[in-house]
């Protein structure tokens, strides 16, 4: 029997939720739901230095509205915990400790300002930055170039020191990347990265490797960013426990902006939202508007980003969670960058708000209203106005503008645009109208339009000149559905009163 399908989204809790972390975290928990397996969450919290506090919660509240709930983690609990790694401390020692045994890993003592010196000394036109590689290494102080005796001196005088993988010369390290097919490294080309930092905490590189291994992973996706590191966790993996026991890794394509690496400053500066909620920045209180404040279904925004990146090979793109489940395989997830293109994350929002039914929707509608300080107790009667106005909106937001009229009366009448074409006949019409909007026991929408178009071909107008004066009078502008269906959703009352009352402002305005 295969083993169980185990894979995990490792944040480093330092801020906002980039929609490429959503996206990680989507193709995860989709791959995991559709093989029956276990979607994981786990903080990777060892830079102390990057800790931003709330970020963790948030990066769990961000996954809740998207609806992408873990199986385990810090807040689900599971068997292979504690899913923080600044818990796991202890552990990771140990294994730092059996790569120095073995002659894979060393110990160095160099002082900041040395590594500084370091640099300064042997940079070059070409090399402009040295790294603590296989050139240098001989020219520090390091358990490779120091006696046994002095190392233990040393040590035994708790002397600041890190542990360094040492990066085998000229060795050349492949893998099978599930997207990318055979991957190779020259080892000659990486430097010796630090495992184990001075603060006894480990840096990703040591803790990604035996968290997977501990926490019996089978697939590691990640974004393309940690390819370039792909070797020294390869060499990792080898020393500490084989490659039989590796997962199966894939590195998913950046998502582009307008000018190349989509950042947190393109939105900003394109005015369109890049983290999936708002986040605040506890230090300088930079606020970052998210999906969700913008107005997006959590529906929409996974639904858009599971198409950035990957497609079924069809024309489908309007797809429900489950539909995604069904349909995903890493193997089409593309190679080369996604371009996000905003209007096109519009267009699936708009797309999800049509094919949502109203009871789904008003717990958001509400929300906007509430922010809009439009109070509505009639639930029934908001359910219907979402049904008649959620083809024109785009955005949640958009309800606001769009049903605000059916419970406010319109503060301003755009009289203007009535009184450019009145005359003493739409006068007439309309006196008539109202007349027999207030005799009729029938108050629906095909019974209003039909008053009105037998009145007009009574009195020779045309139909379509008066269907905008009636919409001003009811809406106060030239916008919103069907003017009957207005009507018809107002009610008798509501809507004679704003005929009279729009009537008497035409008047005094001639
Ligand atoms: N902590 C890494 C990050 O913040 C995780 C990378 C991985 O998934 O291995 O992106």
């Amino acid at each position: 029997m295969s083993k169980k399908v185990r894979v995990r989204f490792a944040p480093s809790p330092t801020g906002g939720l980039h929609l490429g972390g959503v996206r990680t975290v989507l193709y995860n928990y989709l791959f995991a739901k559709k093989h029956g397996g276990d979607f994981i969450v786990r903080i990777e919290d060892t830079d102390q230095s990057r800790y931003v506090p709330g970020a963790e919660e948030y990066i769990f509240d961000c996954l809740r509205w998207c609806g992408l709930e873990p199986d385990e983690s810090v807040q689900h609990g599971g068997n292979v915990g504690p899913y923080r790694q600044s818990e796991r401390k202890a552990l990771y020692k140990k294994y730092a400790q059996q790569l120095i045994d073995q002659g894979h890993a060393y110990y160095a003592f160099d002082t900041p300002e040395e590594l500084e010196q370091m640099r300064e000394k042997n940079k070059t036109a070409e090399n402009p930055s040295p790294q603590y590689d296989q050139h240098l290494r001989h020219k520090m102080r390091n358990s490779l170039t120091l006696t046994e005796a002095e190392v233990k001196n040393l040590l035994d005088q708790n002397t600041p020191h890190v542990i360094r993988i040492k990066m085998p010369e000229g060795k050349t390290l492949s893998f099978t990347d599930l997207i990318r097919g055979e991957v190779s490294f020259d080892t000659s080309t990486v430097d010796d990265k630090v495992l184990l930092k001075a603060d006894g905490m480990p840096t990703y590189h040591l803790a990604v490797v035996v968290d997977d291994y501990l926490m019996k992973i089978t697939h590691a996706f990640r974004g393309e960013e940690w390819l370039p590191s792909a070797p020294v966790h390869l060499l990792v993996w080898q020393y500490l426990f084989g490659w039989e026991h590796m997962p199966q890794w894939a590195h998913f394509p950046l998502i582009l902006g307008p000018t190349g690496k989509l950042s947190k400053r393109d939105g900003a500066k394109y005015g369109f939202p890049v983290f999936a909620m708002n986040w605040k920045d506890p230090k300088s209180g930079e606020l970052t508007e998210g999906f969700k404040e913008k107005g997006f279904l959590p529906e929409a925004f996974v639904n858009l980003l599971a198409l950035l990146g990957w497609n079924e090979g069809t024309e489908k793109e309007v797809y429900a969670i489950d539909e995604l489940i069904n349909a995903f395989s890493m193997e089409r997830v593309h190679s080369s960058g996604a371009k996000f293109d905003y209007e096109k994350a519009k267009w699936f929002n708009h797309e999800w708000i049509k094919k949502s039914s109203a009871s789904r929707l008003l717990p958001f509608v509400r929300n906007q209203f509430e922010k809009a300080n439009l109070i509505v107790a009639d639930t029934d009667q908001l359910e219907k106005v979402i049904d008649l106005v959620k083809e024109r909106c785009t955005l949640l937001s958009d309800f606001v503008e769009q049903s605000r009229f059916f419970f406010e009366r319109p503060s301003q009448i755009d009289t203007a645009s009535i009184l450019s074409k009145w005359s003493p006949e739409k006068e007439a019409f309309f006196s008539s109208l109202i007349h027999y909007y207030e005799q009729t026991h029938q108050w629906t929408a095909q019974e209003l339009e039909k008053i009105l178009k037998d009145l007009a071909l009574s009195q020779s107008l045309k139909v379509g000149e008066l269907m905008l004066p009636l919409r001003i009078m009811l809406v106060g502008g030239k916008f919103g559905p069907g003017v009957f269906d207005i009507a018809a959703l107002l009610g008798q009352q509501e809507t004679l009163q704003r005929l009279v009352q729009a009537k008497q402002l035409i008047l005094k305005g001639i």
